[in-house]
Parts: structure tokens; sequence; C-alpha cells
């Protein structure tokens, strides 16, 4: 069957109704870190309804991951998709649309052509439409060779205390690497993209500094030792990093390294400041060493000339894929299987499908680097709104997203041979 053929039978006869019921009721199953189960309990109805014979297992007690797959009768090609089930807190949402419409953060409401809600783009509807797009193949009577997996994991998210340490995708990389799970030629993780294609991503630490001098009634400033006035110091130095790093080298899709502070607390009494806490987080672009980068970080703090007296103390409390941050990663962005998403998307959804890259850091480095798997991000939303009282996801972009999707695994891991015309 010609691909026009079946853009248009995918057309016909997709149940947007349902698509978009399939994402309305993912939105209304709270799932802020650590209660992925009350998700998980509604993908396997859908997955098993979906013919994926789903398995559940705790990374952490009480919170399941679960994946599913379906073997074609020849063989193929295997395709994976992957996404996190958890969703970042509520804490101001309700407040924020107070008497409004979209006021309860999950209930999933469409405002002009917009599905709005927590996890609605972050990312529920690529979950959603993922799963969408096999039931539409099924509804098309299409056969698909080879392999097609599911993966949906927690613990992404780093909005709760102590959570947010990629422990999903580090029991799924050990199910991958054990063969419990077959690995995959080629992943899409469902991050949201606007539907284009993202082969590379930044990568990251946090660093929590504490600079610690001496506090000293502020009539006898000779007898402290002041922390802030150090920190001034560490301030200086890690914005002279910044600025050698901004001015270094660029990559075409995230853009230069970088370093922020992202906060500052010292003193507080009336007495020479004792201690003084700031945190930074650093940008690395794919190629980027991550060690590397917090040694370059290091000797930048070390270069502040400090007194003997005051000391500091780093730590790297943001530790994933790297016991100290977030790895970059990137594949060659004309990977085939990569290149033939964007078509497919194209096809569907004009504005999307370009090649990209992802200035945010999700679980692509755990199947790239861990499992050997190249991966993409592509789902429909956009990440600017992630996190935000604005999260929401535009209903033709996730209907596209449902048939690109569908449209994508047929080409990727073909159809058995009584479906070819
Ligand atoms: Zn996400």
């Amino acid at each position: 069957m010609s691909d026009k053929t079946i853009n248009h039978k995918l057309r016909d006869i997709q149940d947007k109704n349902a698509d978009v019921e399939l994402l309305q009721a993912a939105i209304g199953r709270q799932s802020i870190t650590g209660n992925e189960a009350n998700f998980v309990e509604q993908l396997r109805e859908v997955m098993t309804a979906n013919g994926l014979k789903p398995n559940t297992a705790d990374f952490l007690p009480g919170r399941p991951n679960i994946w599913g797959h379906r073997k074609g009768t020849e063989p193929g090609p295997s395709l994976m998709i992957v996404g996190h089930t958890d969703t970042v807190n509520v804490q101001g949402w309700s407040n924020a649309w107070e008497g409004q419409p979209r006021e309860d953060p999950f209930g999933a409401i469409e405002v002009d052509g917009e599905i709005w809600g927590r996890g609605a783009c972050d990312l529920k509807a690529g979950i959603c439409a993922s799963l969408a797009a096999l039931r539409l193949l099924d509804a098309a009577d299409i056969k698909l060779r080879g392999q097609i997996s599911f993966a949906f994991i927690g613990d992404e998210e780093s909005g709760e205390p102590g959570m947010g340490v990629s422990a999903g995708a580090k029991d799924l990389v050990q199910r991958v690497k054990q063969g419990e799970i077959a690995t995959p030629d080629f992943a899409i993780y469902v991050e949201p993209t606007k539907l284009n294609v993202y082969t590379a991503q930044i990568g990251f630490f946090i660093a929590d500094v504490k600079v610690t001098g001496k506090s000293a009634y502020f009539g006898t400033p000779q007898d402290g030792v002041d922390a802030l006035k150090a920190t001034h110091k560490i301030l200086t130095a890690l914005w002279r990093h910044e600025e050698e790093l901004t001015a270094g080298p660029s990559h075409d899709f995230v853009g230069p390294s970088g370093i922020l502070v992202t906060d500052i607390k010292g003193g507080g009494y009336i007495a020479v400041p004792g201690e003084c806490a700031l945190s930074v987080i650093r940008k690395l672009r794919p190629g980027e060493d991550l060690d590397q980068a917090v040694a370059q970080f290091e000797n930048a703090v070390n270069s502040a000339e400090l007194s003997d007296e005051i000391s500091v103390e780093i730590k790297y409390p943001a530790g994933r894929d790297h016991p100290l941050g977030g790895s970059p990663v990137e594949i060659d962005p004309n990977h085939d299987a990569a290149r033939l998403l964007a078509t497919c998307v194209q096809q569907e959804h004009a504005q999307g499908g370009q090649i990209g890259g992802a200035p945010y850091w999700s679980e692509a480095p755990f199947l790239v680097n861990a499992i050997g798997c190249p991966t993409v991000y592509c789902a429909p939303g956009d990440i600017s709104v992630a996190h935000t009282f604005n999260e929401r996801v535009n209903v033709e972009e996730y209907l596209a997203a449902v048939r690109s999707f569908a449209l994508f695994m047929v080409a990727y891991c073909g159809t058995e041979t009584g479906e070819e015309e």
C-alpha cells in the first residue's frame, strides 16, 4: 500500500474523540512524582486492550514501571516508545485559575482547542499519542513486522524532595541488560518537542556551595571572617567562568555551554555573616565530559583566592545517569530512523518534523549510553509551558502526533507481507 493511501486511510478512520478522551483520562490520573501507580493503573488497562500484555514491577516500593510489547509474525526492526509517567506538582495552579474552568489541574478541560492540565504536554500527550497510534493501526488492520514495545517509567521529575533521580530509568536499563526486555533498535522518548525530532540534548549538573567563615558582633568585626565577602569573590569567579563558556564553542542545536547562579542565601543577623550558600546549574553541550566540566567549575571556585579561614564545601545533589548530574547526549542528526520520523511528521503536521536539539535534560542518555539504543525526543507539546500553570497541549497537534507515530511505526518496522501491495 502506498504511503499516500495509508495517510488517507489513517485520517479517515482516526477516532478523534476516543484519542482525546484517552489523553483527558490520563491527565485525570494524578501522578505527581511518587504517585506513578495511579497512572500506571490506567496504562495497564489501555496496554492490555492494545494486546501489549503489560508487565509492571516496582522500581521503589509502591512505585511501578510498566512495559509491554507486540511481535509481528515476520521479523523486522524493533522500536521502543519510552516516556515518564510522573509529573511535577500543582502548587499554586488552582489559585492561578480560581473561578475559571481550568481551576482543576487534573480536569483536562478543553479551552480554545487546547487540553489543559498537569502532565498535558509533559508528557502524557506523548504517551497517549503513541498508544493511540498502535490502536489506529489495528483499526486500519495494518500488521507490523518486527517488534513494537512501550516502556513507561517513573521518577523523572525532580520537584519532590528526595525524588527524581531516574530510579525508573535505572530499573528499565537493568532489565534490558539482563535480557528481560529486548534491546530495541531505535527508541522515541516522548518528551514534548512540538513534534520536532531532537537528536541532541544538553547535559547538566547542579552544585550547592556552602561558604563558611566566622560570625562576630558587628561592633567587633575584626573577630569574624566574612562569608559574604568570600562569596562575592566566588560569584565574580563564576561569572567569569560563565563568560568563557558562553564565548566558547556552540552546538548547532543547543548553543553554547553555560553556568547560572540560581540561588544565594547568607547572613541574616546584625553580625558578620558567618555562612553563605549558593546554588548553580551548569549546562553542558553534547560532546562535553561531565567530570571535566565539574573540574572546570571547581577550578573557577578555587581561583577566587579566599583566605585560609574560609572553608568551601560543594555538593552535587542531582545525580542521574552520572553520579554528579545528567550527561549530554546526541546521535547523528542524519540517522536514518530520525530522518524517517521527521518525514512522517511533516506529512501530518507541517509545523513539526524539523531535526533539532533539546534545551532540556531528560532520560535519553540511559537509552543511548547505557543500552546503546539510538534515541530521539519527539512528541506533541511545548516544553516552555511544562511545569507551569499554563501547561496544555494543542488538540490538532496531538491528533497529528497519533497519525505521525502510526506512519512511522509502519515506515520503520514495515508491514507483514500480506499487507503490501
Ligand atoms: Zn518530562
